[in-house]
């Protein structure tokens, strides 16, 4: 329902499982929420779908509550996160819930939705991520794909509307990958009541005791 003609990610992981890898982690940075992917997988156990976005924004899906259906229900994680949110938000949701989520899940292939619109500099959202931000998101998948599977972890561009903001999140995505070991995102401290502790206490209450560690740092 977006800007695209094609899911590139979702028709990515189902060639992947037609070529033999059965569990696919989608995480997905872009600000919008991914409709379109999330309904693809969202009975589907082998295929876990999380993104962080906007919210409320475009498309107006996305929130706490939609945790997959049926046979997947609990394979879909939504982060819902206020216009304004930057790198403490994206960064600790990341290092909160996105690491443990995969951590239980037991990837064989992750999946990055790397739009850049999240940016600070984006003309169409309102959220505020740095390049270091992206470094540090990068770094950290990098880091759970080295982990979890064997390092197998690819990033497919899509969203980003202000030139600067893709350059940026780009090439910090970019040496996330290339460097010879991954960077490691500083800690994010989340004291009670800020914007972040109050979406991470949502996501646990959402999926309550079904992913182990979900929501410590
Ligand atoms: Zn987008």
């Amino acid at each position: 329902m977006g800007f695209c003609l094609f899911n590139n990610v979702a028709i990515a992981a189902r060639a992947a499982q037609a070529e033999g890898i059965e569990r696919v982690l989608i995480f997905d940075w872009d600000v919008h929420h991914g409709n379109g992917t999330q309904h693809s997988f969202e009975t589907d156990p082998n295929v876990f779908y999380v993104s962080a976005h906007q919210f409320p924004f475009y498309p107006g899906t996305g929130s706490f509550g939609e945790v997959g259906i049926g046979r997947g229900e609990g394979t879909t994680l939504n982060i819902p996160l206020p216009a304004g949110a930057g790198d403490t938000e994206y960064v600790g949701a990341v290092q909160r819930l996105v690491l443990p989520a995969a951590r239980a899940f037991k990837p064989e292939l992750i999946l990055i939705s790397a739009g850049f619109d999240a940016h600070r500099d984006d003309p169409l959202a309102e959220m505020n991520v740095s390049a270091e931000g992206y470094l540090a998101m990068a770094g950290a998948m990098r880091t759970a794909a080295d982990e979890l599977c064997g390092g197998r972890l690819a990033f497919i561009l899509e969203g980003g509307y202000a030139l600067s903001g893709l350059r940026e999140g780009i090439e910090a995505t970019l040496a996330a990958t290339l460097a010879p070991i991954p960077p490691v995102a500083e800690a994010v401290g989340a004291p009670e009541g800020t914007t972040l502790r109050q979406v991470v206490d949502q996501v646990v209450a959402a999926h309550g005791s079904s992913i182990p560690d979900l929501g410590s740092s």
